[in-house]
C-alpha cells in the first residue's frame, strides 16, 4: 500500500463538567462527546525520504511539525524506529479552534493510518497510549461513535449515540483558545450536578435518556465566554427560537450548536441563521 485516504470526524461536547487542577497539570473533565459527519479528509502518502510533510490549504493550522496530525507521525516514527516518510494531506472543513476537535481528530486519523501504511501493527491499546501524549481529545478519536468520556480524556465509556438528533453548529463569529479559557475557569466546589448523575446513570444503563440529557446538560465554560463574547447569548436565543431542543458551547466553544428532533425543524432554524447572517453547518451524529 503506497497510499491511505480517511475522513476525521468532528465532536460535539453534550455537555462538559471541569474538575480541579491534577498534579499532573490536567484537569479531570466529564463529558458525553459525539462524533458527528462534519469530516476533514487525511491523505497519507508513503515517502521513501525521512521527511513529514503538510499540505493543506487552510492557514489556520500550522504546515509544520506543529500540526497535530505531524506530531502524531513523528510519535509513530520516534517511537518505532521509522525510517521512511510520509505526506500528509489534510483537507479542512471542520472549523479551527471551534471546540470540534479538528486537530485531535486528525491527529487520531494519522495514528491509525499509518499504523495500517507503515504495518506497524500497534494494537488498540498501544494506539490509546500514544494517543493521549498527543493531547486530551485524540483517544476518543480513535474509536469515535459517543462516549462518556472522563480522567484528562483517558476514561472512555463507549456508548449508543443519539442516532434521531439532527444537530445545527453555529460559528458566532470568534475563535476561543483552549488554553485561555482553562486558564480563566473557575472552578467551583459543586455538590454532583444533574448533569453528573445523568452521565453516572448513562455508564450504569449504557442508555442515553435523551429528556435527562437535554434538561441536566451544562458546559462550564458557557459563563466564562458568554460574558466576553455576548454574541453567545443572541445565537443561543436564535436556537431556542427555531425549536431547539437544548444549546449549548462544544468543548470550550467558540461554536454553538442546537439539537433538533428533526429534518423540518433543523429546516426552520437554517432559514432564521441564514437570515440573521450566520455561518453554520447541519450535522449528524456518526453512530458505529
Ligand atoms: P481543542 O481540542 O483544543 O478544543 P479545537 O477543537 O477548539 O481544539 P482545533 O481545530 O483542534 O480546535 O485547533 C486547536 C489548535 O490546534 C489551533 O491552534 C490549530 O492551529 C492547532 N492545530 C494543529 N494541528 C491542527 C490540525 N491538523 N487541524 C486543526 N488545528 C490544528
Amino acid at each position: 500500500m503506497e497510499s491511505i485516504t480517511l475522513p476525521s470526524h468532528a465532536k460535539i461536547n453534550l455537555g462538559l463538567k471541569v474538575g480541579q487542577l491534577r498534579p499532573d497539570g490536567y484537569h479531570d473533565i466529564r463529558s458525553f462527546f459525539q462524533e458527528v459527519n462534519l469530516v476533514d479528509t487525511v491523505r497519507l502518502e508513503r515517502l521513501d525520504a525521512d521527511v513529514i510533510e503538510i499540505v493543506c490549504e487552510s492557514d489556520d493550522v500550522p504546515h509544520d511539525e506543529r500540526n497535530l496530525a505531524a506530531r502524531a507521525a513523528r510519535l509513530l516514527k520516534d517511537e518505532h524506529d521509522r525510517s521512511e516518510g510520509v505526506r500528509i494531506s489534510i483537507q479542512k472543513r471542520i472549523p479551527v479552534g471551534a471546540g470540534m476537535g479538528g486537530g485531535s481528530s486528525n491527529g487520531a486519523t494519522t495514528l491509525v493510518g499509518l499504523n495500517r501504511l507503515w504495518n506497524l501493527h500497534l494494537s488498540r491499546a498501544e494506539l490509546h497510549a500514544l494517543s493521549l501524549k498527543l493531547g486530551s481529545d485524540v483517544p476518543f478519536f480513535l474509536a469515535g461513535g459517543a462516549a462518556v468520556v472522563s480522567g484528562r480524556g483517558e476514561h472512555l465509556y463507549p456508548v449508543r449515540g443519539l442516532a434521531e438528533t439532527r444537530f445545527v453548529a453555529v460559528d458566532p463569529g470568534f475563535r476561543v483558545r483552549t488554553a485561555w479559557a482553562f486558564e480563566n475557569l473557575e472552578i467551583g466546589l459543586t455538590a454532583t450536578p444533574p448533569y453528573i448523575s445523568f452521565l453516572n446513570s448513562v455508564m450504569a444503563s449504557g442508555r442515553v435518556n435523551l429528556k435527562r440529557l437535554f434538561c441536566s446538560l451544562e458546559n462550564d465554560f458557557l459563563p466564562l465566554v458568554s460574558a466576553k463574547n455576548p454574541v453567545v447569548h443572541e445565537v443561543l436565543d436564535l436556537l431556542g427560537r427555531a425549536g431547539s431542543q437544548c444549546s449549548s458551547l462544544t468543548g470550550s466553544g467558540s461554536v454553538i450548536f442546537g439539537c433538533f428532533a428533526n429534518v423540518e425543524a433543523v429546516e426552520s432554524a437554517a432559514e432564521l441563521l441564514q437570515s440573521s447572517g450566520y455561518h453554520f453547518w447541519i450535522c449528524q451524529p456518526r453512530t458505529i
